[in-house]
Order: C-alpha cells, then structure tokens, then sequence
C-alpha cells in the first residue's frame, strides 16, 4: 500500500469524515480567489490582506511538501434547545479547537502520531490554521465550496477542516460527487442578516454577523447594524440553516463533552448575571475569539439581543448593567432603555 493509502485508511479508522493529500503549490491560486473578492469590494482589500499568506504555505513551512487535509464532521452533536443555540453559530458550541476534551481533536492527534511512525514530520496549528482550509478541502476534492462560501460535503456545512503540512511529496485528490447550487437559488443571500453575502460567493466579512459578534475592537455600531444582528450573540448561521443542501442533515445524537452543562451559562439574561471572573472561567476557554481583555463584548451582545427579542424579565438585567465595571457595557445598558423606552 503506499504511504498516501496507509495515511487515509487511518484516517478513516479513526473516524475522520474525509481525508486528502496535495502539494502545497496547489493552494497558490487560492490569491487569485482572494484578489476576485477584493475587486467585488475593494474596502476588504485591509482586512483580506493577512490571507494571502494563505496561498504560499512554503513561506512559512519552507520544508512542506505536501499538506493532509483533514475534514471532520460536528453536525451528530447534539446541542442544546432552540433558545439557546438560536443565539450562536452552532460551529463555536462544539468547536474542538483548544479543547482536550473533543474527540474530533483526539483524533487529529491521533492520526499525526501515525503520520510521526511513518516517518514524516508534520505542522499545524488550531487557529488560524497553515493555509485556507476550505480551498484546500475543495483542491484535495472533497467537497465544494458553495454560494454561501461554506465548505461541503454529503453531510452538509456541518463540517470542520485542519490542515497537517507534511515534509513527504504526497498527494491523492478525490472526486466529489456533489452537484453545484443551482443557478436560480439564492436562499443564502436573500436570507443573510446584514446583506454581508451580496452575490454568489462575495462575502464582506466586515459586515457578517459571526466577526461583528466576535469583534475585540471598541466600536459600538449603529442602529441599522445592531438591529441586523438580531438575537445573535456569538456568530451565525443564517446563510447555513436556510440552506436545501443542509436539509436535515443536522443529526443531533451525541454528546459534546460539557456543552449541556455550559448551556445554563449561554442564554443572553444569564450571561448578564455572570460576573468577568465566572465569563472568563465558563466561556473564555470555549468562545476563544473573544479575548480576555474584551470580555463586555459578551455582556453588550446579550443586551442587544435581548433588544431585538426582548421580554419583560429583560428589563432588569439591563438596568442593573447600568452599574457594570465597563463603560462599554454602561453605555449599551442606557441606549437600550432609550430604544425600550424605558
Ligand atoms: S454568517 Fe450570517 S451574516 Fe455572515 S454571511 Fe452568513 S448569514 Fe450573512
Ligand atoms: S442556499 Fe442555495 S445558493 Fe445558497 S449555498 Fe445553499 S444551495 Fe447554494
């Protein structure tokens, strides 16, 4: 068998979803899809800047010869009920990034240690990752990359990519056996929050929900834009749930190691309960894109929720966030009894 066989059987030994193999100068168009999207909106040209990296993994690993692309599915989770999980990207709440205790993370580490015994080196990181992973998942062909820019396979958009730089020439591509979206759907874009997925693949990430939500800046935004952010506190799924190609493709069977537990500590009034020792300690760990030194981003996200939605017993908790350590949240607090009219 050779090596490229023996390192996907393990994979799926182990229960990864897909598994592939390319060169790294694969991933060197991916800059040509990037330059497309800054010519849709040219103010992204900053922010898309740091991705080019993306295309050229021999910059950073001079001694990669090849990249293991690894895709594991998270939608057999079950996760906990509607009020809860209409509040975030079901992505963060069994994101295995960082934590020891995902079994999609033991197994990453468990196939690199096989990848180790062969005799090859391998490097990695969690978060942001060595290229892009979902143009390297589409280049190792397995899955496409549809209008709503997430990566699928027959399980849907419920999936997570990781990719391994390897210094061994490898490569086995696959074939994907899914169909295009089709010409006439634009579920996704007419069903966006904030209209940030204008057109087939153009996406402004400046104005998508999951980084406006996850944002460590000190911006409050205005009324248009806080009003789109709906009942979001921590992401968003919008452009995946409406999605036919997603249509019950959510299994909702297993158990996420500490999620039911956590889920007491997610809804908007409880997070506005939680004192910055309890949020670092319940949340930090988990929803790691908001840093420790921007912890009122969760308090002003779940009072901005609650605006959108709100309900009586909401009333309290805002006031009493009018006496919160941060300024950030006091101001929030008060633009939403003016909002409330209260
Ligand atoms: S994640 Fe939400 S805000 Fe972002 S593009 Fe999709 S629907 Fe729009
Ligand atoms: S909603 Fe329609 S256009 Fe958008 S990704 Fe799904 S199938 Fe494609």
């Amino acid at each position: 068998m050779i090596i490229e066989e023996k390192i996907q059987q393990k994979a799926y030994e182990l229960g990864i979803h897909k598994c592939g193999i390319i060169k790294p100068e694969a991933m060197l168009d991916y800059a040509d899809r990037l330059q497309e999207r800054i010519d849709h909106i040219p103010n992204l040209e900053m922010p898309y800047k740091k991705f080019l990296l993306f295309s050229d993994v021999k910059k950073n690993i001079p001694w990669a010869k090849s990249i293991i692309v690894l895709v594991s599915h998270y939608g057999h989770y079950r996760v906990p009920k509607e009020s809860i999980t209409e509040h975030y990207g079901k992505y963060y709440l069994v994101d295995s990034r960082f934590n020891q205790d995902s079994p999609e993370r033991q197994k990453i580490f468990e196939l690199e240690n096989y990848v180790h015994d062969l005799g090859i080196k391998t490097a990695w990181n969690e978060h942001p990752g060595i290229t892009a992973m979902r143009w390297a998942a589409y280049k190792a062909g397995l899955g496409i990359i549809r209008r709503n820019n997430f990566f699928y396979t027959e399980k849907g958009s419920w999936v997570t990519i990781t990719a391994l730089a390897a210094d061994r020439e490898m490569e086995r591509i696959e074939k994907p056996s899914l169909s295009e979206c089709s010409d006439t759907c634009n579920k996704c874009i007419t069903a966006c929050p904030t209209k940030s997925l204008s057109a087939p693949y153009v996406m402004n990430m400046t104005t998508c929900v999951s980084p406006i939500t996850t944002s460590n800046d000190k911006t409050s935004f205005d009324d248009e834009t806080n009003r789109c952010l709906g009942k979001s506190v921590y992401g968003c799924d919008v452009c995946q749930n409406v999605c036919p190609q997603n249509a019950n493709k959510w299994e909702n069977k297993d158990t996420f190691p500490g999620l039911m537990e956590l889920a007491k500590h997610l809804s908007p009034e409880a997070i506005l309960t939680l004192n910055y020792e309890e949020i670092e300690k319940q949340l930090s760990q988990k929803f790691f894109y908001i840093k420790k030194e921007s912890l009122w981003r969760w308090k002003t996200n779940a009072i901005n929720a609650m605006v959108n939605d709100y309900r009586e017993d909401y009333g309290n908790h805002i006031r009493n966030a009018l006496e919160d350590e941060f300024e950030m949240v006091r101001e929030k607090a008060q633009w939403a009894l003016q909002k409330l009219g209260q």
